[in-house]
Order: C-alpha cells, then sequence, then structure tokens
C-alpha cells in the first residue's frame, strides 16, 4: 500500500515528545512490512537537512497560493521516504516546532493549516497515489477535512481514506473562532455536531474527530478512557459517536535505539541473561550524576516533561516523604518551571540523596533507564508512554500510576509469580510513596526481584506488532 503520513515532529528531525517517536517509528515498521510511505514534516529552523542526509528538490509544493520548498531524504526497502517542507511559517527565524520562551507561537493555526494542506499537495507533485493518508494530532487535524473538501476531484487522491491519530487529547489546537475565515474554513463546519465549534471557539482536534475515515489512539486503555466524561476533554460526545470507528493501539518502542545489549549512550552491557553490567551502569550513573556510588542503595529514575500530566506535583509532595526512604533519586526532565526550581533546589540540598538534571539529555535519558533500579511514572494520565516501555526493557521495573497505557503494558507485581512493576490508583502523593516503598521492599528480595525484570525484559513492545494492528486498518479502509 502506499500511504502518506503527515506529522509536526519526527525524530530524529524534531521531537518534544511521544509524537517525534512513533512518527518515526511506525513509517519505519510500516515500510519494513513493504509498503511505500512517505512522511512529510516541516523543516524547522533548528533542522540542518543536509546533516540529516536530506537533498533540495527542485520540485516545489503550492498550497493555497503559496510556494513551499522540498527537502527528501530517500525511502527504500524499509525505510520511508521523509520530506521536510520548507516555508517561512516554519523556517527563518524561528527555531522550534511550537513556539518559544514557554509561549506558543501566535500563528500556529496558520502554520499547522498550511501544513496539512501542503502535505496533500504532495501526491499530485511527485505522482504518488496513496491508498491512506494519515494525520496525527491537533497540528494536522485539519487533514481530512481538506481531504474531504478540497480534494474530491484530485485524481492523485481519488479514493484515498483518512485515519486521523490521538496521541494526546489534552492538547486540541483551540483558537478564535475568527481564524475560520482566516484559514479559508466554511463557516458551514462550525458546528457542535460533526464539525469543528467547541464553546464558540474553533477546535482543531475535533475536526480530526469528525472528518477522519477512522480513529486511532496510541493504546487500548487510553481508547476507553477518552470516551467518558473524565477522559474525554470535552471532546467524549463526539468521541462516543464515533466509536465504532475508533481503535486503540498500542505504541512500540524503537527497539535497536532501546537495547541494553547494544545501546551506544551506556558504558557497559547487559541482557536479560545476564544483568551483571546493569550493576557496573548504575555505578557509573551514581558518580555521574555525583551521587555517592553505593551499590546496596537503590536508584530510583524519573525522565519526562516536568508537567501535571506526568503527576510531578505528585512527585513533589511525595518528596520530604521519599527522601526519608534508604534510597537515591536522579530525575531528568524541563518543564514548568515551578518543577524545575524545586527539584534542582531539592538536588542542592540534598546531593546525598538526589540528582536533578534540568534539560533535554537524550544519552543521559537512556543511562537513567538502564542504570536506576526502579523508574517512577506517577501521571496523572497517559495516553500511552514510552518511558515505562524502555524501563521494563532495561529490567529497570516501573511504580506507575493505573491509568492509560500504563495499564495496557505495567502488570502489578502480586507478591508471588507475576507481574513485572508496581501500580497504584489514588491520585495522592501517599499513594505514591506507599507503592514506591512495597516497591523498594521487594527490592531486597534478590530473587523476586530477579523475577520482577525478567517478567518485563521478555515483553515484545517492538513496532512489528503495532504496525500489524495499523496495516489491517489500513487494509480494511482501503478495500471498505
Ligand atoms: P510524552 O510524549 O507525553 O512527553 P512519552 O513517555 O510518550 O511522553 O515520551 C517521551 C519521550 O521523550 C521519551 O522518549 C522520553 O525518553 C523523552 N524525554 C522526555 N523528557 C526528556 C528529557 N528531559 N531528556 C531526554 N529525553 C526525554
Amino acid at each position: 500500500m502506499d500511504v502518506l503520513f503527515v506529522s509536526s515532529e519526527v525524530a530524529p528531525f524534531s521531537k518534544t515528545g511521544g509524537l517525534g517517536d512513533v512518527a518515526a517509528s511506525l513509517p519505519g515498521a510500516l515500510s519494513a512490512r513493504g509498503h511505500r510511505v512517505a512522511v512529510v514534516t516541516p523543516r524547522y529552523g533548528g533542522i540542518d537537512p543536509q546533516r540529516h542526509g536530506f537533498t533540495w528538490l527542485t520540485t516545489s509544493l503550492e498550497a493555497r497560493g503559496e510556494r513551499c520548498g522540498l527537502w527528501l531524504k530517500k525511502g527504500g526497502p524499509g525505510t520511508p521516504a521523509v520530506y521536510l517542507l520548507e516555508h517561512d511559517l516554519f523556517y527563518g527565524f524561528r527555531r522550534n516546532p511550537y513556539g518559544e520562551g514557554g509561549s506558543d507561537y501566535p500563528d500556529n493555526p496558520a502554520r499547522f493549516a498550511f501544513l496539512a494542506r501542503a502535505a496533500l499537495e504532495l501526491p499530485r507533485a511527485l505522482q504518488f497515489r496513496p491508498a491512506v493518508v494519515h494525520f496525527n494530532d491537533w497540528q494536522t487535524a485539519l487533514g481530512p477535512w481538506f481531504l474531504r473538501a478540497e480534494h474530491h476531484d484530485d485524481p492523485w487522491l481519488a479514493g484515498a481514506r483518512s485515519v486521523f491519530t490521538i496521541h494526546n487529547l489534552a492538547y486540541q489546537g483551540m483558537f478564535a473562532k475568527s481564524f475560520m475565515d482566516l484559514l479559508g474554513l466554511p463557516w458551514s463546519i462550525f458546528r457542535l455536531d460533526g464539525g469543528v465549534e467547541f464553546h464558540d471557539q474553533l477546535n482543531f482536534m475535533k475536526a480530526g474527530l469528525s472528518f477522519a475515515d477512522a480513529l486511532t489512539t496510541v493504546s487500548p486503555n487510553y481508547a476507553r478512557e477518552i470516551l467518558t466524561v473524565e477522559g474525554g476533554y470535552g471532546l467524549d460526545t463526539v468521541l462516543r459517536s464515533r466509536s465504532g470507528d475508533l481503535f486503540g493501539i498500542l505504541n512500540g518502542i524503537d527497539d535497536r535505539e532501546w537495547d541494553p545489549a547494544r545501546d551506544p549512550h551506556l558504558p557497559v552491557h547487559y541482557d536479560r541473561r545476564d544483568l551483571r553490567g546493569k550493576v557496573r551502569v548504575k555505578a557509573a550513573l551514581q558518580a555521574e550524576l555525583g551521587l555517592p556510588v553505593k551499590p546496596h542503595v537503590p536508584l530510583v529514575g524519573l525522565v519526562g516533561r516536568l508537567a501535571d500530566q506526568k503527576g510531578i506535583d505528585l512527585l513533589a509532595a511525595a518528596t520530604p516523604a521519599l527522601l526519608r526512604s534508604d534510597a537515591q533519586f536522579a530525575l531528568l526532565g524541563s518543564g514548568q518551571r515551578e518543577f524545575e526550581e524545586f527539584f534542582a533546589w531539592v538536588g542542592r540540598e540534598r546531593p546525598d540523596r538526589f540528582a536533578a538534571r534540568i534539560g533535554f539529555d537524550e544519552g543521559m535519558a537512556h543511562r537513567i533507564e538502564a542504570g536506576s533500579d526502579l523508574f517512577l511514572m506517577p501521571s496523572r494520565f497517559e495516553p500511552c508512554g514510552l518511558n515505562q516501555m524502555y524501563s521494563l526493557r532495561y529490567g529497570t521495573p516501573p511504580v506507575a500510576r493505573a491509568v492509560g497505557g500504563l495499564v495496557d503494558t505495567v502488570e502489578d507485581y502480586d507478591g508471588w509469580k507475576r507481574g513485572n512493576g508496581f501500580l497504584f490508583g489514588p491520585l495522592d502523593p501517599v499513594a505514591l510513596v506507599v507503592a514506591t516503598r512495597r516497591a523498594l521492599d521487594v527490592w531486597r528480595d534478590v530473587r523476586a526481584w530477579r523475577g520482577i525484570q525478567e517478567r518485563g525484559m521478555d515483553i515484545d513492545f517492538s513496532w512489528e506488532r503495532s504496525a500489524e494492528r495499523y496495516e489491517a486498518l489500513y487494509r480494511g479502509l482501503a478495500e471498505g
């Protein structure tokens, strides 16, 4: 099948979260299964196309009278072709995908409407006839509407079906309704039922939910949660009306990049059969972070955005109690300033126990996943979550809140022979402390711990499995 995949971020060219990882891995896994996939994403100022092996094309696109240049990184068997769109809206004086200094670019609605429109010009320009166009998150959510309304007589997109994936329902792309005119959207779709209106505003996400032929989200449990009032962020009614077209497909992980047996970010390697290397990674990590190098003190890691979504407020509230355990903590993240400042301060006050690294550091993320004994993920909500899958693969059992994709991936230890981690339910710092203490107690039982580690390391989280499910969905649409 020929597939056009549109995303506002694609790792390693741009990435602010899980979307960037998915947009890199899923097209790769689909290509490996023999499909021809073209990935389209902007060239932001921070991307150096030549360094990543892109070449400049003489072909350009035109969308709504605007010319747009193209960079191509050629695909082949097992690798998708990636196109970077070069336009002033993305490139020029801006470096980042969405904003700078904590605020979004004010013209984001125009920027991302343009991305969806320009992507749909690609088939004609390159004489490529996709069976499916796959859009992702609010940034590209107008795409299914543009496909219906602006390409019904386009021979290159005739019969193409649209898939829209919700990576995070909390970010919906809501803007003043005056953008309807600015973006050239007809007022006939500014309606509550089957349209884009949301409390008198334009809601990009809702366009995807209303107009895509099929909807997916990134874990089966999140697919259930978003149908409820609590989990639906005001869009549960629309989602319930489309529940027959909504599928939860668990994300995979890049199991070449995240493999403790060959991870280039680690000083020593290990695998399920021989975990001795993990002990040495822990010692190196303790040294790197300036923590006392003590093998018999458990090391608890956390990597992620320091945001309410990730339950970082729970962690902050639990920190005094956690510091009373005989354990060390390694935290890597960036995000809300109050959390950055709080954890940096804890790190300065308790250098014997708590190491905080504020920032984004890929190598350090790998070393914390590998070198920690336990990994914390107290998320308030979690569409899928990647870090818990990395930690399971690295023999670092997670302590996670029982929400979203965490429920699909972490199984609570039953005190005997089942389970790969530790789950807690209440959105309460006390519950986090209790679960962490329970895990730390089990950690002292070397045999029980080894069983928990092995059950986690045995799970197949490869993209291969997820790609099979997307493929079945695409086929059903193309044939239906
Ligand atoms: P989300 O997409 O909600 O941020 P995920 O767990 O799905 O959460 O994915 C986050 C991705 O970003 C993971 O690959 C994680 O390792 C990475 N990441 C998050 N924060 C950092 C950081 N400070 N340094 C390095 N990697 C990070």
